[in-house]
This record gives C-alpha cells, structure tokens and sequence, in this order.
C-alpha cells in the first residue's frame, strides 16, 4: 500500500505492526480489525479541515463537504440505533461519556455505575480519573458468587443516594442486564438512564443484543472501533427533542440531546476529527448490510463455542459461560497462574489476549487473577465455530507448557498457519 517514504522509521513500524496482526490472532475483546474502506476515510485529507460546530452551525468557512459527511454519520447512526439524536463527534469512549456526565451534572452531583473492579470501566468513577474528583461516583457491584449483576442491590443504593445519573456499561461483563428493570429503578429515583454500550454496541447494531433506547434508556454512549468494527473514536445517541446544537436549553430529560450537543462543543472538545467522522459513516454503512448481522450473530456463536470447549478443558469461567462476545477466566482457580502469566504466554505463541480482574478478586489491580478473552477480532477474519477447539486446545497447551519453548515454538507455528489463511480485511 506504501509506497517510496522518507520517514522509513515510523513506516517499518507500520509494516511491523501489519505482520504482527497478520500473524497473529487477536482475542483481546476489545479490538477488531477495519475494512479497507474504513482505513481509506480515516487516512484522507478531512484530515485537513476545521469543523468546530455542527453541520449548519460551523465557525469556519469551507464546509460543504464536512456538513455532508457529518450528516451522513448522524443519520446511519440514528437510524441503525433506533435514536432521535445521534452525535458523532466525541474523540474516544471516554470524551463521549465525560461529555454526558458534563451535559447532565454539576459538580458533587451522584452517579450509580459498576464498580471498576467488578467489570466496570475507568470511566464509571474510578478515583483516578478526572470525572471522579469532580461527581460523586458510587459503585454496584455484581454477585461474587454468579458473577451477575445484583438489582436489589442497584435499587437499594438508588434509594439511598438519588444518583442523577443510574450508568449500566462495562469492559468485562458477559451476561446481557435487565434493561427493563434498571429502567425502572432508574425511573423511580428520578435518574438520567444512561448505557455505555462501549463493548456490545456492534452486537446491538447487528440485532443479537437489546438496544438499550428500546428499553427506555435516555442516553447511549459508545465507542466506534470495538464490535461496531469502525474507525477509533467514539459516539452519543439520545431519545428526546432536537434542538438548535449550540444553544443554551433548559435542563431537562427531553432537551438531552441538545444538552449533549453543547457538551461535547464547546463544553469539553474543540474541532472534531472530520477524517475520523467519515470513517465512521463508512463503519455505519457496513453495519447496517445484511452481511453484519450475520457476522453479529456469528460473533456470538463462537464465544459461545470458544466457552464450552474452554469449560471442557476445565477451565473457571466467571458467570459460568457467556452471552455475548466475551469470556473472562478465572485463571488461579483454573491453572493456579496469574492472568498477567497466561497473557504472556499465549503472546509468545500469537494467541493476544489481556489479564483482567475478576469479581472480588484475591488478587492485587496489577497482578489480577482473570484473563479476558472475546470473538470480534477473530469472527472478523472468518474463523467460525469449527475453529474455537483449536483455539481453546492452544490456550490450554499453552500455559501446561510455558517452560517448554520447543514446544511453545511449535504451537506459535499454528497459530502463524492458521492466521494466515485468514487475512486481515484491509489486505483483501
Ligand atoms: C472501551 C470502553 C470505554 C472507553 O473507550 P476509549 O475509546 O478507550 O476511551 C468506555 N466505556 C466502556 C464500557 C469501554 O469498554
């Protein structure tokens, strides 16, 4: 794709990363690989433009072409997620939920989400972050012992603090929530209902998974580039009135979108990354072809294999299986390894996945007893259900003979043969 370059330092880094994903089977649950197309519009010269403002109400002049191309993005958007409103501009997953949470608080004000700790996100209040020295972030927890979420619990600190905001997302959750039940504790106490579908929003997209608007939820953040298989980056889609995107509104439910609007600019971004927006219009014309349903469906099949043949080879999964892309294995009650372990050395046979806390985990944050595992990355690249022993075989090879390296060798020649006959979209 590349051809002559005067920077051969960064562009030998570039092709080194190409043949690592190439060669490698990415498992980490979070990442997936883009078309071509999606690769195209992000490298093109909407790099170039400033576009403060929205479609229509820009500071710049130049926008013909901007306007169009953020407008296509909020209609796919709107129309693939079911919302009144959709704005594509926030930079990450984080930057759209801090937008939300600006949109709708002042500061001191409560937020009820999932404790970080138990499959939570940074952004739901963990203390290291910004947000948490400015709202006061309580967390739920799930049950130790099923690994599930704990309504009774979510109700009973919804009635002792009244969060304006009650938060239901996660990065290591693998059972679908009761959103009609969060909706109604959220209704009782008067709270903003707000859904980071960050990790499933792709299998929403697809129609394996319930749409969180569906089921009375006001707000939906999410990032681009995990199931949903776009550009990095992230986005919000609200139910509710819509409004002039840069004036001021009262606050109240129905004037969500525009509150968030004003959020993301000028309340916490400046100039959006048009290039970045373009390629998410791409990512969202994909996802709304036939073609992505079935790859929803397929994604879910096969963590749906990957976990039995895993169980099979007794291995602990946490909940005791999964219903959507990710699993997450207790690996010291399994093998009596650390996750940080079983990551390296599934690494060193091309096998990427990540350590990750589990429930109430013995362990210390920086040496975690878990290891997260997820299917779009691999779904993407045409492996299906008849692969997942294979691969569950692998891992448990894998970590049985960490301290043999002819024999790790040997399984990374797999994995290497295997990742080949399946090449990246963006090389098709
Ligand atoms: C990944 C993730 C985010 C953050 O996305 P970034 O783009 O990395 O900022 C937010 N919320 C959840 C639940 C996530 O899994």
């Amino acid at each position: 794709m590349i051809g002559e370059v005067s920077d051969r330092q960064v562009f030998d880094l570039i092709k080194a990363e190409a043949k690592r994903q190439r060669d490698g089977l990415e498992l980490i649950p979070s990442e997936n690989y883009v078309s071509r197309e999606v690769l195209m519009a992000m490298g093109s010269v909407f790099t170039n433009k400033y576009s403060e403002g929205y479609p229509g109400h820009r500071y710049y002049g130049g926008q013909e072409f901007t306007d169009q191309v953020e407008t296509l993005a909020i209609e796919r958007a709107k129309a693939l997620f079911h919302a009144d409103h959709a704005n594509v501009q926030p930079h990450s997953g984080a930057q759209a939920n801090n937008a939300v949470y600006n949109a709708w608080l002042e500061p001191g004000d409560v937020v009820l989400g999932l404790s970080l700790d138990y499959g939570g996100h940074l952004t739901h209040g963990s203390p290291v972050t910004q947000s948490a020295k400015i709202y006061h972030f309580v967390n739920y927890t799930v049950d130790p012992d099923t690994g599930l979420f704990d309504y009774d619990q979510i109700e009973q600190l919804a009635r002792e603090y009244h969060p304006k905001i009650l938060l239901v997302g996660y990065s290591a959750y693998s059972h679908i929530p009761d959103f009609d039940r969060l909706a109604e504790i959220g209704n009782r106490y008067g709270c903003l209902l707000m859904a980071d579908m960050a990790h499933v929003a792709g299998l929403i997209a697809g129609g394996v998974h319930p749409n969180p608007l569906e089921h009375g939820f006001h707000v939906m953040t999410t990032t681009t580039h995990k199931t949903l298989r776009g550009p990095r980056g992230g986005m919000i889609l609200s139910m509710g009135k819509v409004g002039n995107p840069l004036k001021r509104t009262a606050k109240t439910i129905e004037n969500i979108p525009t509150l968030i609007d004003r959020s993301v600019f000028p309340g916490t971004q400046g100039g959006p990354l048009m290039h970045v927006i373009a390629a998410k219009a791409v990512a969202l014309h994909e996802a709304m072809q036939p073609e992505f349903k079935t790859y929803a469906q397929q994604v879910i099949n096969n963590a749906s294999r990957l976990a039995d043949e895993l169980q099979q080879r007794q291995f602990s999964l946490v909940g005791g299986g999964t219903e959507n892309h990710l699993i997450l294995i207790d690996m010291i009650k399994s093998r009596g390894v650390h996750g940080g372990i079983a990551e390296t050395v599934l690494d060193r046979i091309g096998l990427t996945a990540n350590k990750n806390v589990i429930p109430n985990d013995p362990e210390p944050a920086f040496r975690p007893s878990g290891l997260r595992f997820g299917t779009p990355a691999i779904t993407t690249r045409g492996l299906v259900e008849a692969d997942m022993p294979q691969i569950a075989s692998w891992i448990d090879q894998a970590i049985a003979s960490r301290h043999d390296e002819a024999k790790l060798n040997e399984l990374h020649n797999q994995v290497i043969a295997l990742a080949r006959q399946h090449p990246l979209p963006s090389d098709l």
